[in-house]
């Protein structure tokens, strides 16, 4: 079967229920602006790259090893690298289902005979355990990442199911299950993943087969952690979310990344189970978190050592994490929350990751990526040798490739299927979610075309090109700064208040929609709590959070000189933001503390250009910050 004789493809989320359904991955075609040129250079240059890179290193041929007989204990990589091969097969059957590239197609069949070749006959699949010099299956449940690496082998297997139907990846990835399943059953090996990722993996493998038993074991590794299943380490056992059973917990700690994939398989559970416990302690998490633990990029994660949320409160801008990947599963959790709920909080924080976290990270090439996004570099990075492997996750250049090398393949897979998270579907109703140039086709009859230079501009206008008879709900999301967004449609304009605009009403093929958001640049302030930013400001301009860099600063200025003038709004010139600014260059003292404040000394004022933080250190290191000092605030009202 080849994409061309299925007419209505599959996406990466399908629940059978909820307030919101996703659309398939063909009903939405990009067709220009923002999120088009980055999924064309995904398809282009970042999925060949990751190959490339993994060959390069030898991650792929430790399949080769294993089929072989010639494993050993100079295995190449981290014991997850097999994840990162999976991932990348998800990315390219995406891709394949998208644009129906037969060199994508022929990359998942070229990748999938080499990982089905290292399946072991009872199912058993990981190349880094339970081989000649390896340690045994399952000797390490905390670090071991085995049942992880299943958990993206079922995502990549849930791909293929909706682009192309069943194949050998499929195969090979029911298998696997069954192993899991026959393993970790109701009667079997008590243990769970030490990174939580099999439980995501197998509710959608379960759904896309119409397999129950898959979620029941999904379910079944959910309900099982939180006791104290893991052994204790240094990090403690919120690290792997062993501490507290996910239905009591109020808010997510310990590893971000590990939090987050957890909370998308609690989700899907609790959609399929129709357990309303476990959906409200999961929006209660979200909840909490958002409100005190994410940064203003959508960020996610604190803390360096455990690559954590921190406390509440707890958001330093220099030293923060915001793995590109805690973007990504972030994502994960609010788009399968806005499906379960249809509550907008979800649609606009998901825009604001989008932007501000997933479209940080690739380089314009595709060939180069951010792994940890802080929000301030004090010094600048050195410029990275594309050809070497960079060992740090930071360092405020992108890289072609990391040590650890979980977020180019995230990247890849999640920019390939991007165009799925743009509108849902709901009886007799379309929902415009994110703004990009495209072809819609909803279930129904309606087409619509979305024709917009969003972020560059606020300005969508939505044609019908084909209406059904009848009439029909169109709702248009309206982000939660947008105050003053006007819609004009049916010979009216109005404005319209953040949340959705709604029209409801029998539509006319032919006819023009137009909504405008403000994208006047804003000062953004943060709440008294967030003690390491307070004192601080910062721009914002439509989706988009903006920053000062180094490189456009007055000569013999640093950005620890800047002061901004905040009695002064942000203004924009020819496509140019700036703050009216100070720099306040402190003479070289002893002692950085002094009994009475020092004030200011010789302040040369300056309009202080800004630049999107997606695009931060695009023109070469430089040191970069998004929260600015602040001079002169203005008078409370
Ligand atoms: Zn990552």
């Amino acid at each position: 079967m080849t994409v061309e004789d299925i007419r209505t493809l599959g996406s990466p989320v399908m629940p059978s229920r909820g307030r919101q359904r996703p659309l398939g991955l063909t009903d939405v075609v990009l067709t220009g602006g923002f999120w088009a040129r980055l999924q064309d250079a995904n398809a282009a240059a970042t999925l060949r790259h990751c190959e490339e890179w993994m060959e390069k290193l030898g991650w792929l041929a430790n399949f080769d090893r294993v089929a072989d007989g010639t494993t050993g204990p100079d295995r190449p990589g981290w014991s997850f690298s097999d994840s990162e091969v999976y991932k990348l097969v998800e990315a390219y059957a995406w891709e394949h289902g998208r644009s129906g590239d037969p060199a994508a197609d022929e990359a998942v069949r070229r990748l999938t005979a080499r990982i089905g070749r290292a399946q072991d006959v009872d199912g058993y699949l990981n190349t880094a355990f339970g081989h000649a010099d390896q340690p045994p299956r399952y000797s390490d449940l905390e670090m071991g990442h085995e049942l992880y690496c299943v958990g993206h082998l079922l995502q990549a297997a849930v791909a293929r199911l909706r682009t192309t139907g069943a194949d050998e990846l499929v195969a090979i990835a029911q298998c696997a299950a069954d192993h899991v399943c026959a393993t970790f059953g109701p009667d079997g090996n008590q243990g769970i993943c030490g990174h939580p990722e099999i439980e995501v993996g197998l509710a959608e493998f379960g759904r896309a087969l119409g397999e129950d038993r898959y979620l029941e074991q999904a379910r079944l590794f959910l309900d099982r952690r939180g006791h104290g299943t893991l052994r204790d380490i240094s990090l403690g056992r919120a690290y792997f979310q062993d501490d507290t059973p996910i239905r009591e917990a109020s808010t997510w700690r310990g590893h971000a990344v590990r939090a987050l994939y957890l909370t998308a398989a609690a989700v899907d559970v609790a959609v399929e189970r129709d357990d309303p416990e476990l959906l409200a302690a999961v929006e209660r998490q979200w909840t909490n978190a958002v409100a005190r633990r994410t940064y203003l990029t959508g960020g996610m994660g604190s803390r360096h050592q455990d690559e954590g949320f921190g406390e509440d409160w707890e958001l330093p801008p220099d030293r923060a994490y915001c793995e590109t990947c805690a973007g990504i599963a972030s994502v994960m959790v609010s788009w399968r929350l806005f499906l379960a709920t249809g509550d907008v909080r979800y649609a606009d924080l998901m825009e604001r990751t989008f932007f501000n976290v997933l479209a940080a990270s690739p380089r314009a090439d595709g060939r180069a990526f951010f792994y940890a996004n802080p929000l301030h570099q004090r010094t600048a990075g050195a410029v990275a040798d594309d050809s070497e492997v960079n060992p740090r996750a930071e360092g405020g250049v992108r890289a072609a490739w990391f040590d650890v090398s979980c977020c180019p393949t995230n990247v890849a897979r999640t920019l390939a299927a991007w165009h799925t998270h743009v509108a849902t579907v709901g009886e007799r109703e379309l929902t415009l979610l994110q703004y990009a140039s495209a072809h819609i086709e909803a279930p129904g009859g309606l087409a619509i075309e979305v024709t917009t230079a969003y972020p560059d501009n606020g300005h969508v206008s939505v044609r019908i090109t084909r209406a059904p008879s009848g009439p029909v709900t169109l709702r248009l999301r309206v982000p939660p700064w947008a105050t003053g967004a006007e819609l004009a449609e049916g010979g009216r304009c109005s404005t319209v208040t953040p949340g959705f605009a709604v029209i409801d009403r029998e539509l006319v093929t032919g006819e023009t929609i137009e909504l405008t958001l403000p994208m006047t640049p804003r000062f953004t302030w943060p709440d008294h709590r967030i003690d390491a930013v307070r004192g601080c400001v910062a721009v914002e301009r439509g989706p988009l959070v903006l920053c000062a860099e180094s490189l456009d600063l007055p000569p013999g200025a640093t950005l620890d000189d800047v002061r901004v003038d905040a009695r002064v709004s942000p203004s924009e010139r020819d496509g140019t933001v700036t703050v009216h600014a100070m720099t306040d260059p402190a003479p070289a003292e002893p002692w950085p503390y002094a009994p009475a404040s020092a004030g200011t000394r010789g302040l040369a004022s300056t309009e202080l250009p800004l630049i999107p933080y997606h695009r931060w250190a695009e023109r070469g290191p430089a040191a970069m910050r998004v929260w600015l000092p602040v001079h002169a605030e203005p008078d409370l009202p």
